[in-house]
């Protein structure tokens, strides 16, 4: 009887928890920290003494799922350092639910946070086979022209798919349009993405120099979309200690917070803050959190459904 009862619970909570998952496309967060993750390599500071001892505190690199519930399909949007913690991470909260494996990557650029996680799709690791992934032309020369990731292309471990920017491009139901926005682009241009699903519209700008340096206004995007993740990699500018901030050029929380100061809440409720470097307070300080939502915006969370 204790065992039966056992089985009927389990059996009860998986099925509820399940039924918490949308019917139609919705997004998955399955990372919220900057490129270093957090904590970060070397830090011994406050920040990261916490996530070193407590391993629950830790967070991956940003990263989200686009899923699909009627086609089975889901896509990835980066492919981070946590890939491989990502991947395992999303087939556990969706039940095993999906293929392991997304339909495709979408990728914004080249710091190291946004795509070395597709060394896990070489001979050493995973071998896949013809994995879609999508990117604006110059990160594609780049992955084409440079080692390891020339040879996941020869191999054929990966495939290529070169978007236009401005252009969407149909992923089942959902259409996905990248567009470029102003940042460090050493090795490769930097991409934003829109993501329409049938019910949804989802914009996401992990990394961005400074909002006035783009040629669109942040406020009327917003408008336009129902939830927008963006970059939030720093909340003040005393942050870096001696390092000067002006080297990694990013809207500061603070910054954000009074370009939409005069919006109504509605409107700066659709912001999700995300790219959170070590320092940011964003994740570890309860009573800086609760000012932000106070103040009407929310902090994405690794596991938040929208
Ligand atoms: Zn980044
Ligand atoms: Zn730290
Ligand atoms: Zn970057």
């Amino acid at each position: 009887m204790r065992t039966i009862l056992f089985f009927f619970i389990i059996g009860f909570s998986v099925q509820t928890w399940a039924q918490k998952m949308p019917a139609s496309s919705f997004i998955m967060v399955l990372g919220v920290a900057q490129d270093g993750g957090y904590p970060h390599t070397g830090c011994q500071k406050n920040c990261c003494k916490m996530a070193w001892k407590d391993e629950k505190l830790r967070k991956n690199v940003v990263s989200l799922a686009l899923v699909d519930p009627k086609t089975k399909k889901w896509w990835l949007f980066e492919a981070t350092p946590d890939i491989k913690l990502q991947l395992q991470d999303f087939r556990k909260r969706t039940n095993k639910a999906y293929p392991f494996l997304p339909e495709g990557i979408f990728i914004t650029h080249a710091h190291i946070g946004h795509y070395i996680g597709l060394m896990e799709f070489g001979r050493e690791v995973m071998s896949t086979n013809g994995l879609k992934v999508y990117i604006l032309p110059k990160l594609k020369s780049f992955l084409e022209q440079n080692g390891p990731w020339s040879q996941l292309v020869s191999l054929k471990n990966i495939s290529l798919v070169e978007l236009k920017a401005n252009n969407p491009v149909d992923v089942a139901e959902n259409k996905i349009t990248a567009f470029t926005v102003p940042h460090r682009d050493e090795f490769s241009e930097t991409a934003g993405f829109k993501i329409e699903t049938p019910t949804k519209k989802y914009l996401f700008i992990p990394d961005i120099d400074k909002w006035s340096k783009w040629d669109k206004n942040i406020i009327d995007e917003v408008k336009k979309v129902d939830i927008a993740m963006i970059d939030a990699t720093f909340y003040g500018s005393t942050e870096l200690g001696n390092r000067p901030i002006a080297e990694v050029p990013h809207p500061l929380v603070i910054e954000t917070e009074e370009l939409f100061g005069k919006e109504d809440h509605n409107i700066k409720n659709k912001i999700f803050l995300i790219h959170f470097n070590h320092t940011n307070p964003l994740l570890w300080d309860s009573t800086i959190q609760k000012q932000v939502l106070k103040n009407g915006f929310n902090i994405a969370k690794q596991g938040d459904v929208y």
